[in-house]
């Protein structure tokens, strides 16, 4: 009898245990949360600002995954040669901590090769993956990997990909960049020499060797409009499940490519269904997060896209909202930064762009 009850006890205590690391959602250090980040997981929604955000949360009704997240900050985006910033000088801002001149990856603006985050967590000894829903020598993720004067070289950031040895899972487009190629290489076989594998799909993924590549289109990705599905959740889930039992961590960089295409075209069902898509991903990260207790999640931007603002109706209709684009290209207001888990109160307050490294590194114990 006496036994039977410590056990009762013992499964109680466990419960209460368990709910206990359940219900924490505040994000910050406690009992059960590490206090370095073993892991990082960075989300960024390429053009998304407060607009796109509020637009989302007002049409879908519901609050976005991103907007419960405990600590909040505002970043500012300019270039080092101008006040609105491209992809690429905003991408190696955000991955390198430095600026650079629009049009160009991976480099400061006197074209000297820079280190990204995710070269750093490799070096540490982490497991490091992107996924993108755009060609993977895009500028956003290339800001990452490669590093080049011009953005537009696709050949040769297919090249940098194909050559480091930081990165060791990926999901994107971009597939001809490397096999139907200018200089007629096939960039795909020497990378199969070096240990990778290749997938059309993320439900194909079998991973036999220790680096695979996941190609869903020859070009882009098609929109979430046009069928691409849920491929950010899909991938973050896939590459969480892939790198979450490394002894020394990961590092994950998600993009929501197309939020920013959406602002470009001023077109509203596409940015909210973009929008919806990278939310979708942010809740995939934040789920493991909260069960982890190791994980820093940040979601931010690297520009507004659009100059959306979000005005009534006719005839003074304040009961309903109208999404008024007054660009289509980027613009120079500053854009959210969301973090939750070990290290995440670092990314309160008004900072730049170059500061979010030096955030998420003091958050990783570097
Ligand atoms: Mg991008
Ligand atoms: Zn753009």
């Amino acid at each position: 009898m006496k036994k039977l009850i410590l056990v009762f006890l013992g499964f109680s205590f466990l419960f209460t245990f368990s709910a206990c690391v359940t219900s924490n959602d505040e994000g910050h250090a406690e009992d059960n949360q590490a206090v370095v980040a073993k892991n990082v997981i960075l989300f960024i929604g390429d053009g998304m600002s407060y607009a796109q955000i509020q637009a989302a949360e007002t049409i879908l009704n519901k609050q976005l995954a991103m907007q419960s997240m405990p600590f909040t900050g505002n970043s500012t985006t300019y270039s080092a040669d101008k006040l609105i910033t491209d992809s690429g000088a905003a991408g190696t801002a955000i991955a390198t901590g430095h600026k650079t001149n629009n049009g160009m990856i991976g480099m400061n603006a006197d074209s000297t090769a820079v280190v990204s985050m995710l070269e750093m967590f490799a070096d540490a000894g982490k497991k490091t993956a992107i996924a993108v829903s755009c060609g993977i020598t895009h500028a956003t993720p290339a800001a990452f990997v490669a590093k080049n004067i011009n953005r537009n070289d696709y050949e040769a950031i297919a090249a940098d990909f194909a050559t480091t040895d930081k990165l060791d899972y990926f999901v994107g487009g971009g597939r001809n960049h490397f096999q139907k190629r200018e200089d007629g290489q096939d960039l795909l076989s020497g990378m199969q020499e070096n240990g990778w594998q290749f997938f059309d799909e993320l439900t194909a993924v079998v991973p036999t060797s220790t680096k695979f590549g996941v190609f869903v289109a020859d070009e882009h990705p098609a929109s979430v409009l046009e069928g691409r599905g849920d491929l950010l959740p899909k991938a973050t889930a896939l590459l969480i499940k892939q790198m979450s039992a490394h002894e020394n961590g990961f590092f994950l960089m998600i993009e929501g490519s197309q939020i920013d295409w959406a602002g470009h075209e001023n077109d509203s069902a596409y940015l909210i269904n973009e929008m919806a898509d990278f939310d979708a991903a942010v809740l995939e990260a934040l789920q493991f997060a909260k069960k982890d207790g190791e994980t820093l999640v940040v979601v931010t931007s690297d520009h507004e896209t659009g100059g959306l603002t979000l005005v009534n109706g006719p005839n003074k209709d304040y009961t309903r909202i109208h999404l008024h684009y007054s660009s289509g290209n980027h613009t120079s207001v500053s854009v959210p930064v969301f973090a939750y888990g070990p290290g995440a109160e670092y990314f309160t307050g008004v900072y730049d762009n170059i500061d979010i490294i030096d955030k998420v590194m003091k958050a990783s114990g570097y």
